[in-house]
């Protein structure tokens, strides 16, 4: 049997790794696995547990216990007690307390395992932040995604609003993420090997069509 082949698809928050990273799995028929949202369900988990937030380590560990991956369409996407709950886990609650949460080396062991359980089994593209470096660093191809700063802030009000943002909610928004950068700025480091995509004026078609390039490029088929 081959061995799978895995794409990682790292870059700090809002540069648009988790869109591209299952449009570029749906393409070659990977799987996609976004190590961000078990971040963002362990934190859920936590908060279900204890909403005032004073948690430790094992208090989230065993929280978290809640959290399993489920197959659907070309993703891999965590349940919270056997439920979807991606509303849950992408609301401003989660987003807020997530970085701390993903400090803790407990829970990023945890993360780490089902990421390399999943990518022992399946091709995989992996969007995260330390896909590249920590988690799989012998995968086929990696990426590193940049944008600008405003340019992500106009990215993700697009997404949650669905119209343009004001100028004073790009000022917010931007501030969040420098804020969300800041925190996570210590895993978010790319590979030495990691092919850097600045998308600041690329559209989403065209970040998926250079990923897919690479990738077939490395051998990868459908
Ligand atoms: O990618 P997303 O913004 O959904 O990730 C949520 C949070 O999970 C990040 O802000 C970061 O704290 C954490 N994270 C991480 N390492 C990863 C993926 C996400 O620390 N590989």
């Amino acid at each position: 049997m081959r061995e799978p082949f895995a794409i990682t698809i790292d870059g700090p928050a809002a540069s648009g790794k988790t869109s591209t990273a299952y449009q570029v799995a749906e393409a070659l028929g990977f799987h996609h696995v976004d190590s961000g949202a078990l971040y963002r369900a362990a934190t859920a988990a936590a908060l279900r547990a204890n909403p005032a937030g004073n948690w430790n380590e094992p208090a989230v560990l065993v929280a978290a216990r809640i959290v399993e991956m489920e197959a659907r369409k070309a993703s891999f996407c965590p349940l919270l007690a056997g439920e979807d709950a991606e509303g849950e886990i992408r609301g401003e609650a989660v987003t807020a307390k997530v970085s701390a949460i993903a400090k803790m080396s407990g829970v990023r062991d945890w993360v780490n395992a089902q990421v390399r359980d999943l990518a022992d089994l399946h091709d995989v593209v992996v969007d995260g932040r330390d896909i590249g470096t920590v988690v799989l660093p012998n995968a086929r191809v990696k990426v590193f995604l940049l944008a600008e700063a405003r340019e992500r802030a106009r990215r993700r009000l697009l997404q949650r609003l669905g119209r343009e943002g004001t100028d004073s909610e790009l000022d917010e928004e931007a501030a969040k993420l420098a804020q969300r950068d800041a925190l996570d700025a210590v895993q978010t480091v790319p590979a030495p090997d990691a092919i850097m995509l600045d998308t600041t004026d690329m559209s989403q078609a065209e970040q998926v069509r250079q990923i897919i390039d690479l990738a077939r490029a490395a051998g990868a088929s459908e």
